[in-house]
């Protein structure tokens, strides 16, 4: 396929639809969160022209990044979401940019469009004709699944448009909304992204306390609603990816990120989208899985949580707290208890359930 894309359709610069009615609704409603992306300006997001002045076509492009699973780190270790264990989003802007210099060389303008605030690239995708809406609110391209990420190319080239819409593969199954651990499908392919996994691990807040247990080992992006889809096993089935993912891209060692400095931390995870690029907000995270993961008489636990117990950011001292009762160390937490810090307190006087309870 051109470009080592898996697939590529053509679609007008025309506005966006659905995306340019839905967005504001959802924002109203609070379904955004704090999250900002194509969000923060739809009247920009949905219009291809802003982006290039005069735009009259898109070129869309879809980058398979399905992998096979390597096996999983022993210890605490935290799961990468799989597009982001490798740099996806650059080999598709390499592909997308020659499709781009392919249109200059002809003598029209483009402007190739990744992973960016600029484009509501599934439905650009949507509307190239490159798959469905799923309810899982991925685009499954049709046959293909859902393991990719999207770009495209925006042109003034009139180019002609290859958009019939693909029919809706989904039907009525919904094993993606009865398996999302946080209820955060709350309809079909519609995403409350104060729920999502994926969401609450990238944000600066706190991870809801409600929601930590459900996080799990995920330290970046949360995959089980691509994982549990019906497609994407079919896709698994009839054809095994030939590449593994290495355990050192898939998994991270919670022990090695919590002891890391800033540095090290944002030039190790690069590529991650990290909130205000705050080196504490993979601490945060790290905290979590590392309550879910980690065994309490694992040598360097201990003495790692009465460091973070300690820390000067209450956010990071709160998160402890949780970890410290998960793995039945509430003990440790004494040292909290004159912290006059409202999230220190809100955490000691919450739930939790111990992970290790007759220890
Ligand atoms: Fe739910 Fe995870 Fe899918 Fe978010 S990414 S909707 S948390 S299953």
């Amino acid at each position: 396929m051109e470009a080592g894309l898996a697939a590529v359709g053509v679609t007008s610069a025309e506005v966006l639809e659905p995306a340019r009615s839905v967005l504001p609704l959802r924002r109203a409603a609070g379904l955004s969160a704090t999250m900002q992306f194509t969000y923060r300006n739809p009247l920009r997001s949905t219009d291809p022209s802003q982006a290039l002045v005069g735009a009259r076509s898109m070129v869309v492009g879809l980058l398979d990044y399905r992998r096979g699973e390597p096996p999983r780190r022993p210890g605490a270790s935290g799961r990468v979401a799989r597009y982001a264990r490798g740099d996806y989003y650059g080999q598709l802007a390499h592909g997308l940019a020659a499709i781009g210099a392919e249109l200059q060389g002809l003598g029209w303008r483009s402007r190739v469009v990744a992973d960016s605030n600029a484009l509501v690239d599934r439905n650009a995708a949507w509307r190239a004709g490159l798959g469905w809406y799923g309810k899982n609110a991925n685009i499954l391209a049709d046959g293909a699944g859902s393991w990719f990420v999207l770009g495209a190319v925006i042109t003034d080239a009139d180019l002609s448009p290859f958009d019939q819409p693909v029919v809706d593969g989904c039907g009525p199954c919904t094993v993606c909304l009865d398996a999302c651990p946080t209820g955060a499908l709350v309809g079909p392919g519609v995403l409350d992204a104060r729920r999502c996994i994926a969401w609450l691990v990238q944000a600066a807040e706190p991870i809801p306390i409600e929601y930590r247990e459900a996080v799990g080992d995920r330290i970046y992006g949360c995959d089980i609603c691509q994982e549990v889809c019906p497609e994407n096993r079919l896709v698994q089935r009839r054809q095994r990816p030939a590449q593994a993912d290495s355990t050192d891209d898939a998994w991270v060692d919670v022990v090695w990120v919590l002891n890391a400095d800033d540095q090290s931390l944002l030039q190790q995870f690069g590529r991650w989208y990290v909130a205000n690029r705050d080196p504490d907000v993979i601490r945060r995270s790290a905290l979590v899985v590392l309550g879910n993961t980690a065994h309490p008489d694992d040598p360097p636990i201990q003495p790692l949580l009465r460091r973070y117990l300690a820390h000067t950011n209450p956010l990071l001292r709160a998160h402890a707290v949780w970890a410290a009762r998960r793995l039945g160390l509430g003990i440790l937490t004494q040292r909290t208890a004159a912290d006059p810090d409202p999230m220190v307190i809100a955490e000691r006087a919450a739930d939790v359930v111990d992970r290790f309870p007759l220890l």
